[in-house]
Parts: C-alpha cells; sequence; structure tokens
C-alpha cells in the first residue's frame, strides 16, 4: 500500500483524537526518522520527548531483544531481576528510597494522588484532603490525572472531576498559601511546566514550597514526567536546586521508548501511606520495560548526557534567541536545558507543517508556542541543521 492509502486506513479504523500529521513513519536512526517513502527528517521531539538516546541504539536494542528471549512478564506477584535492579538504579540517580513501576506518566500520577491521600488519611482518618495542583499544568489524560491539570478545556467535558483539587498559580508564592488549608494533603507541580507552555519553575518559588510543604506536613509533588530524566541537564530538575520532593513522578524518557513509567517516594512517606493491597498494576515494572530503564540509565552514565544536555542546550538557547531578534513575531524563548519554547504572537501550526515538509519534526505547546524535545544525544551540528530548515520555515 502507498502511504496515502495508510493514512486513509488509520483514518477509518483509529479512533480520532488526534489530528495527525500527513506521514507514516517507519524507521528511525540516531536522531533522523524516515517515513515510508524514505523521506529523511531531523527529529526535534524525540516522541514527545521520550527518545532521549536517539533511535535504534544499538546496545539498547540488544538488551531488550535479550531480554524478550529470557522473560517478557511475570506479574508483581514474583521478583524479577531486571525490575529490581532497575529501582536501585532509579533510587541512586534520584535520591528517593521507594519505587513503584506503572505503565505510563498519568498512571504514575495516579499513585502519586493516593498516596498523598493515604498519608493524610492514616494521620487523622479523614477523608476531605485536599491537592493543590498549578494552573496551566498537564499531568496526564486519565480521569484523576485530569483532575489535577490547570487546564479547564481538557476537563469540562468530563466533569465530574476526582474532587478536592484547587488550583495556584506557578512561581506565585502568595497564590499557594491562598489555597492552603487545614485540609490540604499536597502540593502538585511540574518542576519545569512542559504542554503548559516551558514555564521552568523558580528557585525561590521552590523553596518556599518546601519550606511551607515542611511546617505543614504537606507532601510535595514533583511532576518529573518530561523534565526529568536529563532533559534540563540534571537527572531530574529538581536536583538543579536541591528542593526534594516527597512524591516524584517520571516516565518519558524513562524507558525512552518501551512505555513505562514511576512514581517515587522518601521511606517516611512509603512507611505512612500504601500499604499491601492499596495499589496494583498488572504489567507495570515488568522484566522487558525494566530491562529497558536499566539499559537506559547505564548509557546515560556511559555516554555522559547529561554533560551534552548542559553543552548543547546553550547552544540551542543562543541559536533560538537568534531567532527571536529576527523575527518580530517571536516574541521570546523559555524553556530550560533541551526543553526549550519559541513563543510567537500568533499560531505556529503553517510553521511546523512547513517544517515537517522541509524535512524537520516539531511540536507546538499550546497554540503559539513552538517546542523543542529532541534526543540528549543531539550535536551542535544537529542544531545547525534545525535552524537552518526552521528559518526556511518561518512563514
Ligand atoms: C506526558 C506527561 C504526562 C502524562 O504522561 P503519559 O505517559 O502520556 O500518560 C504527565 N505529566 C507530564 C508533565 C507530561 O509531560
Amino acid at each position: 500500500m502507498k502511504m496515502q492509502e495508510y493514512i486513509d486506513e488509520a483514518e477509518k479504523a483509529l479512533l480520532h483524537t488526534y489530528n495527525r500529521y500527513q506521514v507514516v513513519l517507519e524507521k528511525g536512526d540516531g536522531v533522523y526518522l524516515y517515513d515510508m517513502e524514505g523521506k529523511k527528517y531531523l527529529d526535534f521531539v524525540s516522541g514527545i520527548a521520550v527518545f532521549a538516546l536517539g533511535y535504534n541504539n544499538k546496545e539498547y536494542n540488544d538488551a531488550l531483544k535479550a531480554q524478550i528471549d529470557n522473560v517478557i512478564h511475570t506479574s508483581n506477584y514474583y521478583y524479577n531481576i531486571p525490575a529490581i535492579e532497575a529501582a536501585k538504579k532509579l533510587k541512586e540517580v534520584s535520591g528517593m528510597d521507594r519505587v513503584f513501576f506503572t505503565n505510563s506518566g498519568a498512571e504514575a500520577i495516579e499513585g502519586a494522588i493516593k498516596a498523598a491521600r493515604k498519608y493524610a488519611y492514616l494521620k487523622d482518618g479523614t477523608t476531605d484532603h485536599e491537592i493543590i495542583a498549578m494552573n496551566h499544568s498537564f499531568h496526564g489524560r486519565t480521569m484523576g490525572a485530569l483532575s489535577v491539570t490547570g487546564n479547564p478545556h481538557y476537563r469540562e467535558a468530563f466533569e465530574p472531576m476526582i474532587g478536592n483539587i484547587r488550583f495556584a498559580d506557578l512561581n506565585d508564592f502568595d497564590s499557594v498559601l491562598a489555597n492552603v488549608n487545614d485540609k490540604t494533603c499536597a502540593i502538585l507541580l511540574e518542576t519545569v511546566q512542559g504542554e503548559g507552555g516551558l514555564y521552568p519553575a523558580e528557585e525561590e518559588f521552590l523553596q518556599k514550597v518546601r519550606k511551607l510543604c515542611d511546617e505543614k506536613d504537606i507532601l510535595l509533588i514533583l511532576d518529573e514526567i518530561q523534565c526529568g530524566m536529563g532533559r534540563t541537564g540534571y537527572m531530574y530538575a529538581w536536583q538543579k536546586f536541591g528542593v526534594k520532593p516527597d512524591i516524584m513522578t517520571t516516565a518519558k524518557a524513562l524507558g525512552c521508548g518501551v512505555p513505562v513509567g514511576a512514581f517515587l517516594m522518601t521511606e517516611k512517606v512509603a512507611q505512612n501511606s500504601l500499604v499491601a493491597g492499596d495499589h496494583g498494576t498488572t504489567y507495570g515494572g515488568n522484566p522487558l520495560a525494566c530491562a529497558a530503564i536499566c539499559k537506559v540509565l547505564e548509557l546515560f552514565e556511559k555516554e555522559k548526557v547529561l554533560d551534552n544536555v548542559k553543552e548543547v542546550s546553550a547552544y540551542l538557547e543562543e541559536q533560538l534567541d537568534k531567532l527571536v531578534d529576527e523575527f518580530d513575531f517571536i516574541e521570546t524563548r523559555r524553556g530550560a536545558g533541551l526543553m526549550q519554547g519559541l513563543v510567537c504572537n500568533k499560531p505556529v501550526g503553517e510553521i511546523i507543517n512547513k517544517a515537517l515538509e522541509n524535512g524537520l519534526i516539531l511540536i507546538n505547546a499550546g497554540p503559539n508556542i513552538i517546542r523543542f524535545v529532541p534526543a540528549l544525544v543531539i550535536t551542535k551540528e544537529n542544531v545547525d541543521e534545525m535552524i537552518s530548515i526552521l528559518r526556511k520555515s518561518l512563514v
């Protein structure tokens, strides 16, 4: 079948929840993707901040193939070696104490919410605890994750949400304070907001929130699903500020393409929240997913991914800033590390389509922002190539 025929088939069979770009991607290699007609694309999306190591990494592929020949799945009623190794490594790189593996980011958020509610329930026996989340946040599409997502447009048709959620503004400590009361059990935020517009949390704000949480025994939950796993040049974005969460979520680049996430917590929360029977998942942390995590974390170290992010992101920022100076309709650049956005004063859909035509894959964050979340192994030459194609596409 030809590419257009496949697209027509897809539109007949798949639920229409995405307006997809008119291309069937077939192969990936390094930072390039190829469609089924052989056209080559420089990829600055990496499957939405997922493929940190680039496509077709031989060591990663070999590790998965070896695990497939051993065992793919066993269920969580038994121990398996990849899950034990992955949990150990994840503890080391995060500084957190305990791990629960999930199948997705949204599911990690669900677990984090349950842990926080259980923690508060065990303290006072009541069941009307509140969570403060942020406006413009994005935490996923399941009902719990949607309930804490600060974008009414995503929520409206699916009301009622889970109850007792309040929304404050990121980097506005007073707005957080105004929402705190005796029922507050957790404050949830993305250390760098992704979908909501590439807004990094400021150090002073994080420190004040941390202090408030300590004083009132409120749990700080940091969603590191997009900004974690090295994207900002730190394994987890909060590590730059030393503001440690009580519960943290991670996913996206964690398995570099194998669907897996996790929520992690401190020993104190672990000892005072979820116990046997409280939470579970059939697939979560199965041997295949965990073999991926182990290899990803090993390769991050071996390929000095964090150093590369620090170096190349500084260069990317410089080059994007030049575009801000040059083009009137680009208002500013915002983000952290290899998680950047060009904020425009008009919708960017046409630019992204034009870039695709010109062999560059980009994505938006909201209607007016072009987002850059490439593989973490990109080079300065890749940045130059991207800028040159983007320049041709700025219509
Ligand atoms: C993508 C994302 C999620 C949801 O992850 P899924 O794997 O799509 O369920 C949650 N939080 C943030 C910050 C994200 O970027």
